[in-house]
């Protein structure tokens, strides 16, 4: 529907709570929103003319719309709620769209892209105060707030300063509102990251978490979650992060063996290469989610794997290609490693006759979730083949 300006302004001119959000991005919203619930928002004085004809209702809070004051149905079909920009807000569809392109033109003219963070075991662990209790490690190493203790993972708050030289963040939990901002505090004290930026379940659809929520162009958000499951649509935006837990024992993940490190520089590898000056390509055109997969699969470049006896195989193979290695269906010469758990297989003996690399399938969980190629030495296979176990078991009982 084309508006018409002329009687735009006619009626604007005497309407003072009545703002249009033709124009702007989401700071000016928020504050056209602030500063109209200030007035009273959606209370128009009688006998006003109201925008009916004209207005796309782009912005509606608590069922009004801002633009022009109608009450809009709340009947699932208008747009999407975005509480966590302005209590009671809703914005429509092409407003959502409008606004996106608009927030990710302004983070390009900064070089920057978005980045989407989960919070719960990515950023921290956190804890009711009776499971702490269980823990029994002393409390002077964590966070307290309103009765839930909170340990961040290593490095963390590092981590968070420079990724936000090169993104604009957002934390997206299905905690609850209340509890995503309580932690927003413990990660970002002093405010420098997040500002509105904190997405809970009380937005959310459901068990799962969307990129609808984000104002951003999907071609230009990466997502770091431990969770996969919640991101059904969003896999390609996906950085999947290895689970941190604090367990207070020896054996936790420390500043040393922490992958924030190395994630931020597969972050840094990713954005130089979206703002590298040499790709004739508009920016907007860019597609973050082809970069990842890009700088992901020179991680395994050159191996060849045989996959040999091994739980889960399957997806094994899948994030073993992801990360640039090729899969064998057979131990030739070609193989370059043999991944298995078990020794004193026929294949196990074969590749350690030939010399290949002998590695647990774990070698390819931390080549995921570190974005490297580990040390293969650190994957011994230790463990005898249950089946040759049972085999010389049966034999022994055939025998006697
Ligand atoms: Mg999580
Ligand atoms: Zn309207």
């Amino acid at each position: 529907m084309e508006v018409d300006p002329v009687t735009v302004e006619d009626v604007s001119a005497n309407l003072e709570p009545v703002l249009s959000f033709k124009e702007g991005g989401v700071r000016e919203l928020i504050q056209r929103l602030q500063c109209s619930s200030k007035r009273g928002h959606g209370v128009l004085p009688e006998n006003t003319l109201v925008l009916e004809r004209s207005c796309e209702h782009p912005a509606v809070v608590n069922g009004v719309c801002n633009d022009c004051c109608q009450k809009i149905e709340e009947d699932g079909n208008y747009g999407l709620d975005f509480s966590y920009l302005h209590m009671g807000l809703r914005l429509s569809r092409s407003e959502i769209d409008r606004l996106r392109c608009l927030e990710t033109e302004r983070l390009f003219s900064q070089r920057k892209l978005h980045l989407v963070l989960d919070i719960d075991n990515t950023l921290i662990h956190s804890f009711r105060s009776d499971a702490f209790s269980k823990l029994g490690v002393p409390k002077d190493d964590m966070q307290e707030v309103d009765g839930i203790f909170v340990k961040l993972r290593p490095l963390v708050s590092a981590f968070l300063e420079r990724a936000s030289t090169m993104f604009e963040m957002h934390l997206y939990t299905l905690g609850s509102r209340s509890y995503a901002k309580k932690m927003a505090k413990i990660l970002d004290p002093q405010d420098k990251y997040f500002d509105h930026r904190i997405i809970s379940r009380n937005e959310s659809p459901g068990l799962v978490k969307t990129l609808d929520l984000v104002l951003g162009m999907e071609s230009s958000i990466l997502i770091l979650d431990d969770n996969d499951q919640v991101w059904p649509n969003h896999e390609p935006n996906l950085i999947l992060m290895k689970e941190f837990l604090f367990t207070g024992k020896k054996t936790d993940e420390n500043e040393m063996n922490t992958p924030l490190n190395d994630i931020l520089k597969a972050l840094s590898a990713i954005h130089t290469a979206f703002f590298d000056d040499n790709i004739q390509a508009m920016f907007r055109d860019r597609d973050v989610r082809e970069l990842a997969a890009s700088v992901r699969s020179t991680v395994l470049k050159g191996c060849n794997l045989y996959v040999s006896n091994v739980k889960y195989a399957g997806i094994l193979r899948l994030r073993a290609k992801e990360l640039g290695a090729t899969c064998s269906k057979e131990l030739n010469h070609s193989v370059t490693h043999l991944v298995s758990c078990h020794k004193g297989t026929e294949d196990f003996n074969r590749a350690a006759s030939e010399k290949k690399y002998l590695v647990l399938p774990r070698w390819i969980k931390d080549a995921y979730f570190f974005w490297k190629r580990p040390a293969e030495e650190n994957f011994p296979i230790k463990k005898s083949s249950k089946a040759i176990l049972k085999a010389i078991i049966a034999c022994t009982v055939f025998l006697s």
